[in-house]
């Protein structure tokens, strides 16, 4: 045996045990080589491919991306890449993962080399199909957790309202807005009436089972652009953007009645509910969100002192 076949072989050997697709296809896009991961995924042996167009072979592959991408290798005689990224694979072969992050088929990423003759012109082009399945998996789901920590920073457990902190955040960029655009802005807060009697006689349960109603009230009560936070243990805000008073003064109206209309169905029976609503418009000499929101809190104190289960406007 030669020093040339021993490599030959060598190489042969190798080739066919790795776990990454290699072929090689000549200028008509004919397969010149074909090695077992391959043939064991497309079910297409060596010497059934080789030989054979590959777009003939595999119809449903996409022939003017891939075509292109290989044609380019033969006339700029560069390696060329591509990524899962940008075209999650070339082949839809299976993947065996058992968690699978969303993903049908293996992730692939392709390298495209040239292989050049002895005057350094393309005469075949190898192309390595690396199964990038594992990252992309992990990437997803990566992506999908961060998402879930980023709107659980925002969001209260209980009622899926914005929480405080975000809430204020939102006022702040509110606030602002209407300085600069001389636009409307107006704000609510409200407070259950009696909640501490509710607790009391139908526990925390039940006084838990009134936030997340209330809460649901809130909801199909606002446009998409009002922004609606749990500002404390049964106290919520709600901000207005675009909205003078008068309209505030409705919504909060609204949102009274339905409060008041919505019996909250608890094990055997429904707690009734009502709530304090204070109102405040945007002005010019307001300082600040804070100052905004203090004007709100004055204007739901004067609520519950004249009698609970009324909407105040802030003077
Ligand atoms: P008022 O009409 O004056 O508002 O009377 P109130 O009893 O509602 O008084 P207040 O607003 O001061 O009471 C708030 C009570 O809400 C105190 C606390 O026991 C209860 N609370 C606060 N957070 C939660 C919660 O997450 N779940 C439950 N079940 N109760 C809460
Ligand atoms: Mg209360
Ligand atoms: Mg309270």
């Amino acid at each position: 045996m030669t020093h040339f076949d021993a490599s030959k072989e060598l190489l042969e050997f190798i080739v066919d045990r790795v776990t990454i697709g290699v072929f090689i296809l000549n200028k008509n896009h004919e397969i010149m080589l074909w090695n077992s991961f391959m043939a064991s995924n497309t079910g297409k042996s060596a010497e059934e491919a080789v030989g054979q167009n590959l777009f003939q072979c595999f119809p449903d592959l996409p022939e003017r991306w891939f075509a292109r991408k290989v044609n380019s290798v033969f006339m700029l005689k560069n390696f060329a890449f591509t990524s899962w990224e940008q075209r999650t694979y070339l082949f839809p072969f299976r993947h065996n993962r058992p968690v699978t992050g969303g993903m049908d088929y293996m992730c692939q990423d392709i390298t495209l080399m040239p292989i050049k003759d002895a005057d350094g012109e393309v005469e075949n082009v190898c192309v390595l199909l690396f199964d990038s399945t594992d990252t992309a998996i992990y990437r997803t789901m990566h992506q999908a957790a961060m998402q879930k920590l980023e709107v659980a920073s925002r969001v209260d457990g209980l009622t899926q309202l914005f929480n405080r902190a975000h809430w204020q955040s939102r006022l702040v960029e509110e606030f602002s807005r209407a300085c600069r655009y001389k636009h409307p802005l107006s704000l609510l807060l409200f407070d259950l009436d009696h909640f501490k009697a509710i607790n009391d006689k139908y526990g925390h349960l039940g006084g838990d089972a009134v936030l997340v109603r209330v809460a649901e009230l809130v909801r199909d009560s606002l446009r998409d652009s009002d922004v609606a936070g749990r500002y404390g243990g049964e106290e919520f805000g709600i901000i207005l953007p675009d909205t003078d008073a008068g309209g505030a003064m409705v919504v909060a109206e609204r949102l009274r009645q339905s409060i008041e209309t919505s019996p909250v169905p608890f094990e055997d029976t429904h707690i009734h509910i009502s709530a304090s609503i204070g109102v405040v418009e945007f002005f010019l000499d307001l300082r600040d969100a804070e100052e905004m929101i203090a004007k709100a809190d004055d204007a739901l104190y004067k609520a519950k002192e004249g009698g609970r289960n009324r909407v105040v406007r802030s003077s």
